[in-house]
């Protein structure tokens, strides 16, 4: 058997998983909801500020793929609880959805 990573595209409600989210870094994360920082993403559940559960890990853009695949990887062995998520396609939906609110729509 080969097993790969390969990205599924999902229709989530952007504000659960902003509420849930874990943004990483190389070593340590910041909680999304209350931008709590150096949370240990290998092993904290819910984040010691606010009590929120995380549920969702994006990890902040690296310039080499092959390190954001092997950066997964490990997350994927320690927290297979956690739903890993492209933080491109969160930032872009809190940007477009606050341009919404700003247009009203
Ligand atoms: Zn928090």
């Amino acid at each position: 058997m080969h097993r790969l990573f390969v990205r599924i595209w999902n229709e989530l409600d952007i504000d659960e998983v902003k509420k849930h989210l874990l943004k990483a870094g190389e070593l340590s994360a910041n909680c999304e909801n209350c931008q709590h920082l150096g949370i240990d993403f290998s092993m904290q559940k819910t984040c010691p500020n606010c009590k929120t559960e995380f549920k969702f890990i994006g990890f902040r853009k690296k310039s080499n793929p092959a390190e954001m695949i092997s950066a997964i990887r490990r997350i994927k062995e320690k927290r297979p609880d956690l739903t890993v998520v492209d933080c491109e396609d969160i930032d872009r939906a809190m940007g477009k959805s606050k341009a919404q609110e700003l247009f009203g729509r």
